[in-house]
């Protein structure tokens, strides 16, 4: 695995393989790996012949300063578990490669759902996912991009800066599914911020999105996400939100229309998780 460290050595090597007529897949990550990560590693190397993952806290998708001082880094294992995927390059940048200088902000016109869920309780936490995902799509330049079905709402966010920036029919999103711990636990790198009670109450998102999956169609909306939020505020939650969504608008769904899907985030202490569930 070569890594890389500036946007213009990357920049050109990636270029370099693109006119041999090598496809470029890419998997952002904040790094902290865990098994998610190395799922999407593993599709890239599938469907394309040079597989890139980039490691960057990004601090503009940061909406709360604590959750980015505290945010897991563990770099000397993300090597070692990519160099096991056979990974074929890790862009590690410092702040300066992914904005530079002369890097000019934009807004970023996401709709509806910018204001919906994760948008409406992470302010301002969208247009900093697009500001570094447009950047290292510009740096990459991949065929195709791989990410997980964990972060649905991001995964429609950049579905639109796709579509927006021009990169719709050149660059296509593959979306993974969800990796889980074997208690059901939706992996993620902030996982390994819970203490060991923590750690054993936090099974319950998972344990109510299986729930809602089960009754659904059965049991009106309104009771679902009322006993989801009772189970989670019993076991030591404060409840973001529990939302049955039309997961085209992630609008709230009323009655049991087809297809919907199942959102929580929630925090312990100051440890947010989020996780989701297809319900159809
Ligand atoms: P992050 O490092 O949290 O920004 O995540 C990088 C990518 O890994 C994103 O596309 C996430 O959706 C994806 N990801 C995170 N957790 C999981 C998981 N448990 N299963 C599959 N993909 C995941």
């Amino acid at each position: 695995m070569i890594i890389f460290k500036t946007a213009a050595a990357l920049n050109s090597y990636i270029q370099k393989a693109k006119e041999q007529g090598q496809s470029v897949g890419f998997v952002p990550t904040m790094g902290a790996l865990h098994q998610g990560h190395l799922s999407l590693i593993r599709q890239s190397k599938i469907n394309t012949a040079l597989t890139v993952c980039s490691i960057f806290v990004n601090p503009t998708q940061f909406n709360n300063p604590e959750d980015f001082k505290h945010y897991p880094i563990n770099r000397e294992k993300d090597i070692e578990l990519l160099i096991g995927q056979d990974c074929d390059v890790l862009f590690l940048p410092g702040l300066q490669e992914v904005y530079p200088v002369n890097h000019q902000k934009t807004q970023y016109d996401l709709g509806q759902i910018e204001v919906l869920l994760e948008g409406e309780h992470r302010p301002g936490h969208f247009q900093g996912v697009c500001e570094v995902v447009d950047r290292l799509l510009s740096i990459v330049s991949p065929d195709q991009l791989f990410m997980g079905q964990k972060d649905f709402q991001q995964c429609m966010v950049i579905e639109r800066l796709l579509s927006f920036s021009g990169r719709s029919g050149k660059v296509q999103l593959n979306i993974g599914p969800t990796l889980r711990e074997a208690d059901g636990l939706a992996m993620s790198s902030r996982n390994t911020r819970l203490n060991v009670d923590q750690r054993r109450a936090a099974v319950i998102i998972s344990e109510s999105l299986f729930k809602i999956k089960d009754l659904f169609g059965t049991t009106s909306i309104e009771e679902l996400e009322a006993s989801a939020m009772a189970a989670l505020i019993n076991a030591g939650f404060a409840v973001d939100y529990v939302s049955i969504s039309n997961p085209k608008t992630l609008m709230p769904v009323h009655d049991h229309e087809q297809p919907a899907i199942a959102l929580i985030a929630a925090s312990l202490g100051s440890i947010r998780l989020i996780d989701n569930m297809l319900l159809d």
